[in-house]
């Protein structure tokens, strides 16, 4: 069944629908994604053919100094953090990670695997019954 999912930052300057399914959430503790978040990315994701934008304006990339290869995507007006992608596939077959929480409706999505969990914050418990990824 064909199923819509629609999203957005905390300020409407980024609104975006996914059409098709969402890859489970995965948990990156990664210091990167530390500063980014405020604490760990918790990202579905889908391919970005798959992604249409109501509002973009306010949508910016960073990609980190010593990392040109990633880019987050963030609201440059509210702060929300919203995408992470690879950038040097171009746009086909781009797999982009969406920030759950900027989901409207995340019902029937669940946390499948924890990244980097030795660089978790000491304040954030992870959930033992979540696989760790060791090869990342
Ligand atoms: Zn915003
Ligand atoms: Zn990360």
């Amino acid at each position: 069944m064909a199923r819509a999912t629609n999203g957005s930052c905390l300020c409407g300057g980024v609104r975006y629908r996914v059409d098709g399914p969402l890859r489970d959430v995965l948990q990156c503790h990664c210091h990167r994604c530390q500063k980014v978040t405020g604490n760990f990315m918790a990202a579905s994701g889908a391919p970005l053919a798959a992604i249409t934008f109501d509002a973009e304006s306010t949508l910016t990339w960073y990609s980190p100094a010593d990392d040109p290869n990633v880019a987050y995507g963030f609201c440059a007006r509210c702060g929300s953090s919203l995408f992470w992608r690879l950038v040097d596939q171009g746009d086909d077959d781009v797999h982009v990670s969406i920030c759950a929480g900027t989901f409207d409706d995340a019902e029937g999505l669940r946390t499948t695997e924890i990244w980097f969990a030795e660089q978790a914050a000491a304040h954030t418990p992870l959930d033992p019954t979540i696989a760790r990824s060791t090869d990342r």
